[in-house]
């Protein structure tokens, strides 16, 4: 199956826009580090340009920039013209990381505030990103000012929020979203990592508890994508450079993050208008429910 592309849709793009050419812009949060953030923004960069759009990946993670490993891109961005920047590409993705201008891949980034600002809005207006689908940004953890940041440069089409389902994650997760609620960024779903874990025999563990996706998505009105469940090939291929879906599509991991994308990508074109016609739906069930209530906005 083929989900349809952004074909005919775009986020309002103004005269100041940094990113003119770009229809839709995806941030990827989370209240809190290790959750899986940046594997969830990998496989849903990668799921988006599976389905046909044209995607860039923007590792916004300044403090610990890991697309570059988890995509297995090293190399620094060249500028023809001395004025913008070429993002490197992978997978058929054009990528931007801070990782990339770093002499040392180990060493910390050091900056205060407005150095980190500078740098997003660089990354934004001065990188070739061409035409795009979706730019998906990779976000720092926290509630941090970067979002505000980004909230006042660009129009965002809206935030993916991931979390694990243990308490201790979500509260950190509801700040993020009163957050993006306080300066306007769109929930447009929520994605539940690293939810059961299914041992050699089948049996199912839900080793971090549960509850986390359902209870992010009723607080922020948005759906849950999905569930992506612990999966020891999630981590080595992401280690290794390939991030799953890329590596093994037809695996049932794989395919839990093309739904998610297709998921995202309906609200999208449903928020944009040129969907069905039909509102957008709620769904907290993680998949199972689609379609089942009506969304309230
Ligand atoms: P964050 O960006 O939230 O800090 P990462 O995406 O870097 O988190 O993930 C932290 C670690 O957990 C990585 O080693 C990653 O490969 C692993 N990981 C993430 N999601 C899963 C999953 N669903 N199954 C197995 N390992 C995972």
């Amino acid at each position: 199956m083929s989900a349809p592309t952004t074909e005919g849709t775009s986020r309002p793009i103004t005269a100041e826009d940094p990113l003119p050419n770009v229809k839709h812009v995806v941030l990827v949060m989370s209240g809190k580090g290790g959750v899986g953030k940046s594997t969830v923004a990998t496989n849903l960069t990668l799921a988006l340009a599976r389905r046909g759009n044209k995607v860039g990946l923007l590792d916004a993670d300044i403090y610990g920039p890991s697309i570059p490993t988890m995509l297995g891109v090293s190399g620094r961005p060249v500028s023809a013209d001395g004025k913008s920047i070429e993002p490197l590409e992978r997978f058929g993705v054009k990528l931007m990381s801070i990782g990339f201008l770093l002499e040392d891949g180990k060493s910390a980034v050091i900056w205060r505030g407005p150095m980190l600002h500078g740098a997003l809005q660089q990354f934004m207006k001065d990188v070739s990103w061409g035409a795009l689908d979706y730019l998906v940004m990779d976000l720092p953890p926290g509630t941090g000012d970067v979002a505000l940041t980004l909230s006042q440069r660009v129009a965002i089409t809206g935030a993916v929020i991931v979390t694990t389902p243990q308490q201790v994650a979500t509260d950190d997760v509801f700040k993020s979203v009163s957050m993006c609620e306080k300066v306007n960024i769109p929930i447009l779903g929520v994605v539940e990592n690293m939810s059961f874990f299914v041992d050699p025999a089948g049996i199912r563990h839900e080793l971090f508890g549960k509850g986390g996706g359902a209870a992010i998505a009723e607080f922020a009105k948005a759906p849950l994508f999905g569930q992506v469940p612990i999966d020891t090939t999630v981590r080595e291929w992401g280690d290794k450079g390939t991030p799953v879906v890329q590596a093994t599509p037809d695996s049932s991991i794989a395919q839990t993050f093309l739904a998610i994308a297709d998921r995202l990508n309906e609200v999208v074109l449903a928020k944009a208008g040129a969907g069905d016609g039909a509102a957008p739906l709620i769904d907290r069930s993680g998949g199972q429910g689609r379609r089942k209530l009506p969304v309230t906005q």
